[in-house]
């Protein structure tokens, strides 16, 4: 049976790492919704770069990389959300692999702080990306359940770096009697994710061309691949709901879970429902060399449904229309001249 974080006092510490992050910074504002009075937000991007910034919530700017600055991010907690990587969508992943993999220090020193501070759980970010790339080679390839992840085959860099932290999670619970809860998310998008620069997302990136397209009227728009890529998106309020549930199941114990939606699309459908939100027609140049991923991608949500009798089920075009509303605000806002977060 599944329980909630309400199960711990109001006045319980959590931590939260990546905070100045897209999920990070959702997750702290879900907590004070709920009435939480001590919430520590970590990052180590300077305070004025944070996406979002929570009234009354202690911001500290850390490199959690550092032993030292995880200590301290840790005193006196209760719970620990670990959020913090350097990470980015497949433009990132794929050329900095070494950024991706020196995530491991961060991992390394946060579990052992949290272990050596008496936290009662400890929350690990994992990836779908710890799947066996060799069972995502086409296109609407069946989809991964929690263990496909092994024999490992995971994606170079990033995939490799989870799927060890994972185990770091695992056998801190086994020797140690830390508790850890290790949720794979699956393309997580929404409002106040990043949304240019490099480090942005298939549906955030494909929103800001199609309102770029439209405010120039150049009347085209570039895709990664040949847009029969297939894939899942989770809406941001249902990650948050599941980060929350998975955390608090006795039954999850170090046992990797996936977190995602299951709603099936392709790259070509993702473009047509952001054409039909914003009312467009574009003409498609599909760039072939550009990093694309792998083939298909999907996630088999049985576990989650048995466990927590519950799935992530925003649809596509509902939580689509909110993210392509904020993106276009912030765009017009950076036409402008104002300053925006990227
Ligand atoms: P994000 O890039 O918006 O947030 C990550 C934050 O971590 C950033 O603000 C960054 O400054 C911070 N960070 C990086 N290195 C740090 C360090 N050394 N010390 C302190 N802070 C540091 O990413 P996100 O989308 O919010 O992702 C959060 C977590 O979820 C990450 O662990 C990511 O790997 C995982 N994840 C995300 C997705 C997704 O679709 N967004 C999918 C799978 C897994």
């Amino acid at each position: 049976m599944s329980a909630h974080i309400n199960a711990i006092g109001k006045d319980a510490l959590i931590v939260v790492t990546g905070a100045g992050g897209f999920i990070g910074g959702s997750l702290v504002r879900y907590f004070h919704d709920k009435g939480f009075t001590r919430i520590r937000a970590v990052d180590k991007k300077p305070l004025p770069d944070w996406y979002q910034r929570t009234p009354e919530v202690e911001c500290l700017c850390l490199d959690l990389s550092i032993e030292e600055n995880c200590r301290r991010a840790c005193e006196g907690a209760v719970e620990v959300y670990n959020l913090a990587a350097d990470m980015g969508g497949m433009g990132f992943i794929e050329r900095f692999r070494v950024e991706c993999l020196r995530s491991i220090l961060i991992n390394t020193h946060m579990l052992e702080s949290a272990y050596r501070a008496g936290a009662e759980r400890y929350f690990f970010s994992s990836s779908a990306c710890v799947y066996n790339t060799e069972l995502q080679k086409l296109p609407g390839d069946r989809a991964l359940k929690e263990s496909d992840a092994y024999p490992a085959m995971a994606e170079r860099g990033y995939g490799w770096e989870k799927l060890l932290s994972e185990m770091f999670c695992q056998e801190y619970w086994a020797e140690r009697g830390l508790k850890t809860f290790i949720a794979r998310f699956h393309n997580v998008y929404g409002p106040h994710g990043t949304w240019d620069g490099g480090r942005e997302k298939a549906p955030a990136a494909i929103c800001r061309k199609v309102i770029e397209a439209k405010d120039t009227g150049k009347n085209t728009i570039d895709i990664w691949g040949d847009g029969t890529q297939t894939r899942s998106f989770m809406y941001i309020d249902d990650c948050l709901k599941g980060i929350d549930m998975i955390m608090h199941c006795e039954q999850l114990v170090a046992t990797p879970i996936n977190l995602g939606s299951c709603e099936l699309v392709s790259i070509n459908r993702l473009v047509d429902l952001v054409e039909e939100i914003a009312g467009v027609k574009l003409q498609r140049r599909y760039q072939l060399d550009a990093p694309k991923g792998v083939g298909g991608r999907n996630s088999d949500n049985t576990m989650i449904r048995r466990i927590l009798n519950w799935e992530p089920s925003t649809p596509l075009r509902e939580g689509l229309a909110k993210t392509y509303a904020w993106i276009e605000e912030q765009y017009f806002a950076r036409k402008a001249g104002k300053r925006v977060l990227l």
